[in-house]
């Protein structure tokens, strides 16, 4: 007997009959004498119809308030799911953030689990149940309903792989695994049989949301090995593990595009010390995630900053930036037409020639290259959002990685 978490994503619970597929699938492997944990996250498309409607109600919602409301999602899914198996005739539970046990720390749309109190699942796990676990939601120290950020159901799931001690985590989700680039933009894009933690952490926070970048962070620190896998087919997945030492022998193992970034550029401000801390802090206190930060060389006393920002934490940059402006001078603009294109892969630690072969490859369809930022295992350039895909399809092809 082994102890399974499998974490079932928005498309795989898409509708009723989506929902029976899914508690189909739980039974055969409860059938087969395992213990059974089900993370499952809200019916596509449901999340996101919460937010329009929040911000239909009021241009900046409190956050607390925008928890409270995305946390109905995955409560739907849940008591669905738990009735599901009933009608198959296994004893299931259904439970919200808070009775998993799930505590988070404060901040609202992103809060960060502190620890899992997960008695009372266990409790009602060995006494023959399969457990419903809500994905995405936690509680804070004072009761306050919190969510973990968006495609946060992945972070429930390993969070409480690791809680329960399971033998096994697997993420079902549309696709049969994670591929060298997103199969739905690259045709030829390949399922990698595995990948290390640093890449997939890498092509996660770099856009590629096949999984939630703080959920690999997770799995990283706690050694969770988990599988990305169909729920609509049989198929072996990508088992996402510690990086082994044939792992460098491939330069690049994948592409990423983030289409939901805007480029910001705070120009004439006082070129002199403080200037950046005072800008960069108003964003920090704010929670807005700051990447790919430029300065350019001072002229007549004045300099420029650019830098992006996610698209969905544009308006609270705007608001935030607003009194930093007032102390330092100069004017932010915003460009939502920008799209940053990545290559990621643990062999480019010990590899040479990566950037040339990128910025080719980004030349020869005609993309000009607004930013750029290196790390020891990935290059990322910021292009104009109309050239992603096509610039995607080059690079994959550029680097062979459609090949084995
Ligand atoms: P879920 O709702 O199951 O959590 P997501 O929509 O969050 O699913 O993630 C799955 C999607 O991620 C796929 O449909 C695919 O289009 C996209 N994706 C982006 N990059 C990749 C990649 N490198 N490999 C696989 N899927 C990717
Ligand atoms: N329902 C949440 C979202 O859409 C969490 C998840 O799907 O993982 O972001
Ligand atoms: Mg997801």
């Amino acid at each position: 007997m082994a102890r399974i978490v499998q974490k079932y994503g928005g498309t795989s619970v898409g509708d009723v009959d989506r929902i029976k597929n899914v508690a189909n699938r739980v039974k055969v492997t409860r059938d087969a004498g395992h213990e059974v944990v089900v993370v499952v996250s809200a019916r596509a498309g449901v999340t996101n119809e919460l937010i329009a409607k929040a911000k239909a109600v009021c241009a900046l919602p409190s956050e607390r308030e925008m928890d409270q409301l995305l946390a109905i999602g995955e409560q739907e899914t849940i008591a669905l799911t738990a009735m599901a198996l009933h009608g198959l005739g296994v004893p299931a539970v259904s439970y919200t953030g808070a009775q998993a046990g799930i505590f988070t720390d404060k901040v609202h749309t992103k809060a960060k689990i502190r620890t899992i109190d997960a008695k009372p699942l266990e409790k009602d796990l060995s006494a023959g149940n399969v457990i419903i676990v809500a994905g995405f939601q936690g509680i804070d120290d004072d009761g306050q309903v919190t969510t973990l950020g968006r495609g946060g159901s992945d972070l429930t799931a390993i969070a409480l792989a690791a809680a329960i001690k399971a033998d096994k985590c697997e993420i079902y989700t549309d696709v049969d695994g994670v591929y060298t680039a997103d199969p739905r933009v690259v045709k030829d894009a390949r399922k990698l049989e595995e990948i290390s933690y640093d890449e997939m952490l890498e092509l996660a926070s770099l856009g590629s949301k096949v999984m939630q970048t703080r959920s690999v962070e997770f799995a990283a620190k706690y050694g969770v090995v988990f599988e990305v896998r169909s729920s609509f087919n049989q198929n072996p997945g990508t088992i996402v593990k510690q990086e082994v030492a044939y792992m460098e022998k491939v330069v690049v193992r994948g592409v990423a595009v983030d289409k939901d970034q805007a480029k910001v550029v705070v120009s004439n401000v006082a070129d002199k010390p403080g200037t950046a801390a005072r800008v960069f802090r108003a964003l920090a206190d704010a929670n807005i995630n700051v990447d790919m930060i430029v300065q350019n060389v001072g002229r007549g006393g004045l300099a420029n900053l650019t830098f992006t920002v996610p698209l969905s934490e544009k308006d609270k940059a705007v608001h935030a930036l607003a009194p930093a402006l007032k102390d330092v001078g100069g004017e932010a603009s915003f460009d939502e037409k920008i799209a940053k294109l990545s290559v990621v892969g643990v062999g480019m630690r010990t590899h040479s020639g990566v950037a040339a072969a990128l910025f080719d490859a980004l030349a020869k369809v005609g993309a000009n290259l607004e930013l750029i930022s290196t790390s020891e295992i990935k290059i990322s350039v910021v292009i104009s959002k109309d050239k992603a895909d096509e610039a995607a399809r080059a690079v994959h092809a550029a680097f062979g990685l459609e090949q084995a």
